[in-house]
Order: C-alpha cells, then structure tokens, then sequence
C-alpha cells in the first residue's frame, strides 16, 4: 500500500475511533467506502493508469475499503456495550424526576379473615390445622356418622374422583375432625381453614369452591355452654363488639345435639337487606361431636365429649364487605380484587 493511502486509512481510523454514536458512525462509512466515496474514487482513478499499475491500485484499494469496514464493525461493538454499560450504572438517571407508579400486591379477602381468624383462635389455645382437599369417602362421609346410603349425603353435591368412587373433593373441611382425632392426644382444641367443593349450580350465594373454617374442641365435660361461650368471643373477634345469639335445633349427622347458631345483626336494629329484614343472621351450624364420631376417631364417647362448628369463611367475607355475590371472591377480576 503506498504512503498516501496508508496515511488516509490512518486518518480514517481515527475519525472511526472518534464516533461517539452509530449515526456519526454510519457517515464517515458512507465518505469512505460509499458509492462516492474515497475507495471509489480510487477505483475509478483504475482504468487511466498504466496498464502495469492498475492490478495493484486495485488490490490497495480493496485493501482499504476491507481495513475500514473492519474498524466500522469494532467501532460498532464498542458503542454498543458501552451504551449497555451506561443504563447499568444509571448513568441518565434523574434523581429529581417524580417515581413511576409501583404497582402493590394485596392479600385476597379470603385470605385476610382467615389469618385474622387463626390469630383469634390461637390466642384462645387452638392449633391451626389443615387436611386434604382430595379426600377419602371415609372421611368425608363415613367416620363423620354419614354411611353409604345415608339420605344426608344426597344434600352434600359431592364431585367424585375418576376410579372407584372412594376419593372425593371435599364438601366441607370436617373430616380434618376425625383426622386430628387419630392424631392428637384429648384433650385440644382446632381450627382448620380450607377450601369445600360442590357439584352445584352456581349463582349469587352458591359457588362450586368455597372457603370454610372447621372448629373442634375435645375435652372431658363439654356441654352447650362452652360452645355458646366460644361462639359468641368469636363473634366480638369478628365484629368488635357483643352480639346477642341464638340457637335453633338443625340436624348435621356428625353433632348430637345439632344447632344453627344466628346472632343478631350487626349492621342494623330493626331489620335491613343483610338480615332480610329479621335482625338476625344465620351464621353457622354446629352442635355436639356426635359420640359415633369420637368413636370413629379413636375415643371412647364416655369419656370424652366436645362441640364442633363450620364456619363458612366465604360468607363472612360477604358480610363484612357487603359483597352481593359469592362468585366475584374466586371470579380473579382485577377489579374487584384491587378493592381490597
Ligand atoms: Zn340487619
């Protein structure tokens, strides 16, 4: 290569070297290897030499074009990882600039009432359990005094499971009661929150999925007192004040005596929409463990006795927001959801 070409590619490079952005880059390119630019100037200096120089004025010229595209190309892959350099070390970054919005999660409704529900639980002495939500036909029905036949289990909307009709989902979270009872030691106290299914038409008040929360005590000498007595602190827990409450005879195979406990309601004296203008609501069914039960779970019914109840977790969150329909809570709407 002659002098003076070596001097332009020197020129060149530097001019490369000195690109501070691909645009700057892409015009000293274009003045040197472009259409018109100094390579091609050279190129068609050719045919006007003499006839023994123009194979080499060729050659240096490639020679030139080839040494300065190789410098863009260097260039190019500089620019670019510095540029990738500079947003990692937050170079640009404007400290005076407001904050984008940070986008917050929060907990499901279902899920606040149940933990605030454990914590109450827990500070009267009862562990929190939890159990399958596949559960064995033995539990779910048969340990809870409900056999095969049994005209209750027409009343449970049970989904079976493929195979041989022995696994279900369950349709409340009672069996966890027989469960704890193979267990524990008596005498205890439990809460189980879970998820409940049922084959059922949905609508305002009914959905397939729910949420309850399953209460038992085991103990010697437990009467109707103790389970009007945990009943009615789990309502000042919940509402933040003394309800009056009731008791109605209701038959659940697993409790003897069975009982719909209501309590007088809480948004209102003389009757409103919540309460269907009655001033009471209807709250949970419970009663006294059934003694085939305790005798299912492994304890002798002479000795041993306690109360259970189901509340169903679904419907106080309903309660407590004035939620009008059960299938916004599983619905995953953002809209509804981000209210919370
Ligand atoms: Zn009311």
């Amino acid at each position: 290569m002659s002098q003076d070409l070596e001097a332009t590619l020197a020129e060149a490079k530097q001019k490369i070297l000195a690109c501070e952005s691909a645009h700057a880059l892409k015009d000293i390119e274009r003045i040197y290897v472009g259409k018109k630019g100094v390579v091609a100037g050279l190129l068609a200096k050719i045919p006007g030499l003499p006839a023994a120089q123009r194979r080499d004025a060729g050659k240096t010229a490639n020679q030139l074009k080839q040494a300065v595209l190789q410098a863009v190309t260097a260039r190019q892959g500089e620019l670019a990882s510095s540029e990738i350099e500079a947003q990692r070390s937050g170079a640009g970054f404007d400290a005076t600039l407001p904050p984008g919005r940070t986008v917050r999660g929060s907990l499901h409704p279902i899920t606040q009432v149940t933990r605030e529900l454990e914590d109450l639980f827990q500070s009267m002495g009862y562990q929190v359990l939890d159990g399958p939500e596949v559960e064995l036909d033995y539990y779910n029905f048969e340990a809870l005094n409900i056999p095969a036949n049994h005209p209750a289990r027409d009343s449970h909307d049970t989904f079976f499971c493929e195979g041989d009709g022995h696994l279900v989902m369950r349709t409340h979270t009672s069996p966890v009661q027989v469960r704890a009872m193979e267990r524990l030691e008596p005498p205890y106290r439990i809460v189980v929150p879970g998820k409940c299914f049922r084959q059922e038409t949905t609508d305002a008040s009914h959905d397939h999925t729910f949420h309850q929360m399953e209460g038992l005590v085991v103990d010697k000498d437990i009467s109707v007192a103790h389970l009007i007595g945990a009943m009615k602190t789990l309502l000042r827990g919940i509402f933040g004040r003394d309800l009056e409450v009731r008791l109605r005879p209701g038959y659940f195979p697993f409790v003897e005596p069975g009982f719909e406990l209501d309590a007088r309601c809480p948004f209102c004296d003389s009757g409103c929409s919540v309460c269907k203008r009655t001033t009471w609501i209807e709250l949970l069914p419970c009663g006294l463990v059934h003694p085939n039960v305790l005798r299912a779970g492994g304890l002798d019914p002479d000795e041993w006795g306690g109360f259970a109840f189901g509340l169903g977790l679904s419907r106080l969150v309903m309660l407590r927001h004035g939620i009008d329909d059960v299938r916004h809570l599983l619905g995953c709407d953002l809209r509804f959801l981000e209210q919370f």
